[in-house]
């Protein structure tokens, strides 16, 4: 492949990545990305370590997620790769968009509630940048337009 078609495939990539500051998007209007983000991978991982916890209580799994618990962090690991917030995303029980469905949305609380405390003995360090990232407040990308028009 030539150098020229390689720096096109970089620069196109490289603009699916970023999100300009002040113009947020919602999140369907987002281009897939990967978790490119040391954040968003945070948060993927902390989202697994959680279900692997809710799942091994609730459906008496040894060797990993069940069937069911695997397509909801598909699912999860989806809506993280159109986050909007990128870098600077909130904890998603904070956000204001809240991009889940109903029922994933419900599927998420539950393993929150369970897996939640317990990370703080299993995961201590996840656990602890998740409080941290609890702290982070965020406008709803609508705001933010009208805040940019004013
Ligand atoms: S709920 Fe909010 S923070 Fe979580 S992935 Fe969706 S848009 Fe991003
Ligand atoms: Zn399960």
């Amino acid at each position: 492949m030539s150098q020229i078609a390689l720096r096109q495939i970089s620069e196109s990539h490289e603009r699916r990545r970023t999100i300009p500051s002040g113009k947020l998007a919602l999140p369907d209007d987002t281009p897939a990305m990967t978790l490119a983000t040391p954040r968003l991978k945070r948060e993927y991982e902390t989202m697994q370590r959680m279900v692997e916890i809710y799942c091994a209580a609730h459906h008496a799994t040894t060797t990993g997620p069940c069937e069911n618990c695997r397509v909801f962090l598909d699912y999860a690991e989806r809506r993280l790769e159109k986050c909007p917030y990128g870098e600077g995303k909130p904890v998603c029980a904070k956000c204001p968009i809240h991009c889940y469905k109903r029922a994933q949305r419900e599927q998420a609380r539950a393993i929150m509630r369970h897996a939640g405390p317990r990370m703080v003995w299993r995961h201590p360090w996840l656990s602890l940048t998740h409080v941290l990232d609890k702290v982070r407040r965020v406008d709803h990308p609508m705001v933010a337009r009208r805040r940019e028009r004013d």
